[in-house]
């Protein structure tokens, strides 16, 4: 629930600041304008993620129960949304991201049903580990969009990265999800947040895309940890990235990176470095593809050597084949 987490919400040296209950809209890579709904109070979770940035959870939880009154949410709510009408703001998610994990909020499907009916599409970014229950499944089936956070498939690596409540099963964990997408009408996504030596090896990325081709989703992110973490740890390598974004593409067609920067690829500004930068930020681009942009723009190939040589484009090799990938941004460590 990571990377489009925003808002006021911070770690800071280890003391959480709280977020208000709706807040945004706020604009996000994968969700266009967002309003959040922070519907579990921080840290509520059943992971306590080595990469959190809300540091660590005091004491992961796993039975789902109610925190806020629905109708105080869903009035909160209906409130931002008559503000960004009024603002003529657009908004397109209403998504649960809050500090925790919002399955385990009693009242998830109830309130899902209600903002349904305010025509808002709702999204739910969720680490997936109560999708073994029926309940949550099923409370989730309603979301228009979903995230789930895959980081391992080998149980020691899960442990290790996630940290899971003692009572969690990863083989579980994955055949509730295998079984909900199956069902699932919306849009599906997952996270796979890579961890330097921890779950970047291309053991466990191979095992990761062999997971993610049987589950099918419709964009698989790979992501990195881009505020400081709960635990000293280093984001996976540029190299790294690039070899995970080619195994995960053999088998699935939308993969992605999540690496902080807000890129569109999508939208071009007419500046050609503005758009290779916002194309590298999402995927890594061939050689021969970027040459085809740069004749296509009439612009000559010194462009790419001044954005190598100011630190803003690497170039990698995969397979004989030379690549160009943003520069991963420096992710600053402070702790308490
Ligand atoms: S799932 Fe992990 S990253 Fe998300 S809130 Fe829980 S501990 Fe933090």
């Amino acid at each position: 629930m990571d990377a489009d987490r925003a808002g006021n919400a911070a770690a800071n040296g280890g003391r959480i600041l709280a977020r208000s209950l709706v807040y945004g809209p706020v604009p996000s890579r994968r969700l266009g304008r967002s309003v959040g709904i922070n519907n579990i109070p921080p840290k509520i979770c059943s992971y306590s993620c080595i990469y959190c940035q809300l540091g660590r959870t005091p004491m992961t939880q796993v039975e789902p129960r109610p925190f806020y009154k629905p109708a105080k949410l869903i009035e909160a709510v209906e409130t931002k949304l008559d503000q960004t009408r009024e603002k003529r703001e657009q908004v397109d998610y209403v998504t649960f991201v809050p500090d925790g994990e919002p399955t385990l909020d009693a009242n998830l499907g109830e309130e899902i049903d209600v903002l349904k009916g305010l025509g808002a599409k709702l999204a739910v970014i969720t680490n997936g580990s109560l999708l073994w229950r029926k309940d949550v499944r099923k409370n989730l089936l309603k979301a228009d969009w979903l995230s789930l956070k895959i980081d391992a498939v080998d149980d020691e690596i899960w442990r290790r990265i996630d940290r899971p409540h003692k009572s969690l099963n990863l083989d579980t964990i994955l055949q509730g999800m295998l079984k909900f997408a199956k069902s699932f009408n919306g849009e599906l996504t997952t996270e796979t947040m890579l961890i330097r030596d921890i779950n970047d090896s291309e053991h466990e990325i191979n095992k990761i895309a062999a997971f993610l081709a049987a589950l099918k989703p419709a964009k698989a992110y790979l992501a990195i940890p881009t505020r400081p973490p709960a635990e000293r740890i280093e984001p996976a390598t540029e190299q790294t990235l690039n070899t995970a974004y080619q195994t995960f593409s053999k088998r699935l067609s939308g993969v992605e990176y999540l690496i902080g920067y807000e890129g569109n690829a999508f939208a071009s500004t007419g500046n050609v470095v503005e758009d290779l930068l916002s194309i590298t930020a999402v995927h890594p681009m061939r050689e021969d593809a970027v040459a085809e942009f740069l004749e296509n723009a009439g612009v000559g190939w010194s462009t790419i050597q001044e954005l190598v040589d100011s630190g803003n484009l690497i170039s990698l090799d995969y397979q004989g084949k030379k690549y160009y990938m943003r520069k991963l941004p420096t992710l600053s460590l402070s702790h308490s």
